[in-house]
Formats: structure tokens, C-alpha cells, sequence
């Protein structure tokens, strides 16, 4: 293998603790405890897992973090309300509604429910919006965490070509978006289902970052040597040998591009842990904008 595996569980607890420290910060500083509603709708087994790891990341940060559970039968103007009421509540710095809702939701007025202030996923078109035209906001979470893999790699995008697979809304398009923006000034390529063939830009690209939700998308021989690659997917393969009778896999064909790749995040242990760390991050940073620091 020549590749660098780049640790997103190392860079995560790396900038967890800057995060602590800072929230430490401001509570000597302000008295003000950075505090995260996380809203919970049904009982989707994947949802539950991710609102656990977030409200366990936000506490070991020193944070506050509210959980409210709801039943899938609750109304949409229910569920309104109580983004209404968290919005104006000023020890709550940060809102997040874990996706997808159950059917019969109307997600897009729900996300756009919460406060831009308060919409430390980023995902608001307020928020969209502000980092499209290159002004301060919050960043989406997984984004924002592969701009800092990428930085920590070190690899300047400057002037290189990147290669982005996939366009949805939290992944594809805004990495595409900040990527192509004058501070990175990289020349972005976005590959979708209606590309005829991926591997003709891959090939060219200093820089790919996959997010297709298949495995296998991307195999060694569509990468250029000493390229870096970035691993958003995770995939669940069947696997015997693993007493879950599964295991977890990237979109990359991880033994293949690692052997042509520059570096390359694995899967698990890259983006994942990468994006709830952004979400603490964003979290802090709302609640020193609250406080009028930074
Ligand atoms: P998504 O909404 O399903 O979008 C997938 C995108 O990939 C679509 O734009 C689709 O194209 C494109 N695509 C699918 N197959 C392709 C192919 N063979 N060639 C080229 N493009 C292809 O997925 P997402 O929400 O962005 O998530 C992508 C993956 O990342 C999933 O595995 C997800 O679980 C993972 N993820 C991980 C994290 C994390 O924190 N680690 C966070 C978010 C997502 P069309 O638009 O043409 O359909």
C-alpha cells in the first residue's frame, strides 16, 4: 500500500479537544455553556445510534445537550412548535433535527423551522445561501469535516483539479461548492448517475472525493497516482465472518486506490468521525457569536 491512510478518529479527538477547551473558555469567560437540542422524531434504529453518539460527543465536550424525543405519530405543527420554542431559547446555541423524518413530514418546512443563527448543521437555505456567496455561516458538518482532512493531509487544492461524486444537498454539492471557492480555488468536477463515464475525470483529478452511497465506485485504476481520495460512503456488506453478519465499506475500493493514492481515508474511522466533531465545532462557534466573542 502506498497511500497515507488519513485517521479521521485521531484529527477528530485532536480538534475535540481544541473544542473543549475553548467551550471551557467561554464558560470561565461568559458563563455560558454551549448547548445542542437535538430533535428526534420515530424510532429509527440508525436515528437513535447517531443522536446517542452526538449527545455523547456534546456532553464529553463539556456542552449542554437536550434530548427531545417524539413519537412519529406527533403533528407537523407539533414538531413546529417545538423548533419555535428551542429557537427562542437562549441556552440552546444549536438545533438539529435528525434526518430522514418519518413518512408523512414535510422535512423541507421543518428544516427551514430553524433559526439560521441556530442551524449548526448547516442546512438551512439561509445558511446554503450565506456559504454559496462566500459569506459567514455555518457549515454542513460532513463538508466542513473534509475540508479539514483534506487540510491536514497537507494537501493544497490551490489550482488542482478535484473530482466530486455525487451531488445531494449534504454531501456532494456543497463539497463541490467550497472546494470551487476562491479561498480553495480548486477547478471542481461534479460527477452524478447521468456522467458516462467517471473514470475519464477521475483519472485527471488530484483530488477525489466520493460520495455515492455504492461501493466499489471507485477502483485503483480510475485513480492518478499520488492522488488523494476521500471516502464519504458507508456501506453495509454482508460478512459472515463478523458475528453482526455484516461490515462496514466505503464507496472506494479501498486496497486498489490505496495502492495508487497519495492518501486516502479509510471507512470506517475517516469522514465519521469527522462530522460530528464539525457539529461541535459549529455549536461553540454559535454560542460565542451568542456572546458576542469571535
Ligand atoms: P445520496 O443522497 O444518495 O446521493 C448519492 C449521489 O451519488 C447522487 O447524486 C447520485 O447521483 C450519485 N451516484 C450514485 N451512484 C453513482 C455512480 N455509480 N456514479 C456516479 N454517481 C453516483 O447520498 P449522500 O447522502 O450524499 O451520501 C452518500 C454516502 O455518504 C452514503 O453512503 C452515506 O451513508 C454517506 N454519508 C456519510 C456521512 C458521514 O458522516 N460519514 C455523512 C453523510 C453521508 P444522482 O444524483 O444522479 O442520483
Amino acid at each position: 500500500m502506498a497511500a497515507k491512510v488519513i485517521d479521521g478518529k485521531a484529527l477528530a479527538a485532536k480538534l475535540r479537544e481544541e473544542i473543549a477547551a475553548g467551550v471551557a473558555a467561554l464558560k470561565a469567560e461568559k458563563d455560558v455553556v454551549p448547548g445542542l437540542a437535538v430533535i428526534l422524531v420515530g424510532d429509527n434504529p440508525a436515528s437513535i445510534s447517531y443522536v446517542t453518539a452526538k449527545e455523547r460527543a456534546c456532553r464529553e465536550a463539556g456542552m449542554l445537550s437536550r434530548e427531545i424525543r417524539m413519537s412519529a405519530t406527533v403533528s407537523q405543527a407539533e414538531l413546529l412548535a417545538c423548533i419555535g420554542a428551542l429557537n427562542a431559547d437562549p441556552s440552546i446555541h444549536g438545533i438539529l433535527v435528525q434526518l430522514p423524518l418519518p413518512a408523512g413530514f414535510d422535512e423541507k418546512s421543518v428544516i427551514d423551522a430553524i433559526s439560521p443563527e441556530k442551524d449548526v448543521d448547516g442546512f438551512t437555505p439561509t445558511n446554503v445561501g450565506r456559504m454559496m456567496i462566500g459569506e459567514r455561516c455555518f457549515l454542513p458538518c460532513t463538508p466542513f469535516g473534509i475540508i479539514k482532512m483534506i487540510e491536514s493531509v497537507p494537501f493544497d487544492v490551490n489550482g488542482r483539479h478535484a473530482v466530486v461524486i455525487g451531488r445531494s444537498n449534504i454531501v456532494g454539492k456543497p463539497i463541490a461548492a467550497l472546494l470551487s471557492r476562491k479561498s480553495a480555488n480548486a477547478t471542481v468536477t461534479l460527477c452524478h448517475t447521468g456522467t458516462p463515464d467517471v473514470s475519464r475525470y477521475t483519472k485527471d483529478a488530484d483530488l477525489v472525493v466520493v460520495a455515492a452511497g455504492r461501493p466499489g465506485v471507485l477502483t485503483g485504476d480510475m485513480v492518478k497516482p499520488g492522488a488523494v481520495v476521500i471516502d464519504v460512503g458507508v456501506n453495509r456488506v454482508e460478512d459472515s465472518t463478523r458475528e453482526r453478519g455484516y461490515r462496514l465499506v466505503g464507496d472506494a475500493d479501498f486496497e486498489s486506490c490505496a495502492a495508487v493514492a497519495g492518501a486516502i481515508t479509510p471507512v470506517p474511522g475517516g469522514v465519521g468521525p469527522m462530522t460530528i466533531t464539525m457539529l461541535l465545532w459549529n455549536t461553540l462557534e454559535s454560542a460565542r457569536l451568542a456572546c458576542g466573542v469571535g
